[in-house]
């Protein structure tokens, strides 16, 4: 049976991007379970649905596929939203619907089912300490808000999308910093159980290798 790991960490830490690297290393999934917050949120956007209505939003949610590819591929309805949800202000709603509890309840739902083959990688802000709990290694992955305002500037840059300045992104970032770890549902916390790597001054290969050989002596079980 292959393992689980979970990845938490306030907006920006470098979640998706190491644990993509780690899943093709390892030959595991890599779910980026925020990019279903973001879908929820594009599509209230775009069908008029106030973010803190949690019951219009949940009976839209009952009637949304999201789609999570392998390949990292966003899939909404059957539409490829992967771009769409990387924008400023998708970001921003998505922090909002995701305070609702029962809108919670419902992805928590999802991404508990589809971990539970194991061999997965799972970021956000709330696996180790709620969608994981049993998860074999986990890890809370911080970094200066700079680098962080910093590498989600360079990063909207290389994918084409709309960005705002540096300055913006880190207010915005401090915002939702504040948000997701005050807020009444599963805010944001380091899980007891978990490791907390500072990333802002290693690279991206440190970063994988050190949670490799955290992961290492549970992959030595797998049969
Ligand atoms: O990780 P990402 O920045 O794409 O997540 C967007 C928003 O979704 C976060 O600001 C957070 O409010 C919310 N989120 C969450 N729980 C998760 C993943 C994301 O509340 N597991």
């Amino acid at each position: 049976m292959k393992i689980n790991i979970a990845i938490d960490g306030p907006s920006a830490a470098g979640k998706s991007t190491i644990a993509k690297r780690l899943g093709a290393k390892l030959g595991y999934v890599h779910l980026d379970t925020g990019a279903m917050y973001r879908c929820t949120a594009l599509k209230c956007v775009r069908s008029g649905i106030a973010l803190d209505d949690e019951k219009a939003v949940c009976d839209m949610l009952k009637e949304t596929e999201i789609v999570l590819t392998p390949e990292g591929g966003v899939f909404l309805d059957g539409e490829d939203v992967s771009l769409a949800i990387r924008a400023d202000e998708i970001s921003m709603a998505a922090s909002k619907v995701s305070a609702l509890k029962q809108v919670r309840a419902d992805l928590v739902a999802r991404q508990q089912e589809m971990a539970r083959a194991g061999g997965f990688i799972m970021d956000g802000r709330d696996i180790g300490t709620v969608v994981l709990k049993d998860a074999e290694v986990k890890i809370f992955m911080t970094a200066s808000p700079e680098a962080r305002a910093m590498r989600r500037y360079k990063q909207n840059i290389e994918k084409g999308i709309e960005t705002s300045d540096v300055e913006t992104i880190a207010e915005e970032i401090r915002k939702r910093d504040y948000d997701d770890t005050h807020r009444e549902n599963s805010p944001l916390r380091k899980a007891d159980d978990a490791t907390e790597i500072d990333t802002s001054d290693m690279t991206i290969d440190e970063v994988v290798d050190r949670i490799y050989s955290l992961a290492l002596p549970f992959l030595q079980k797998e049969e």
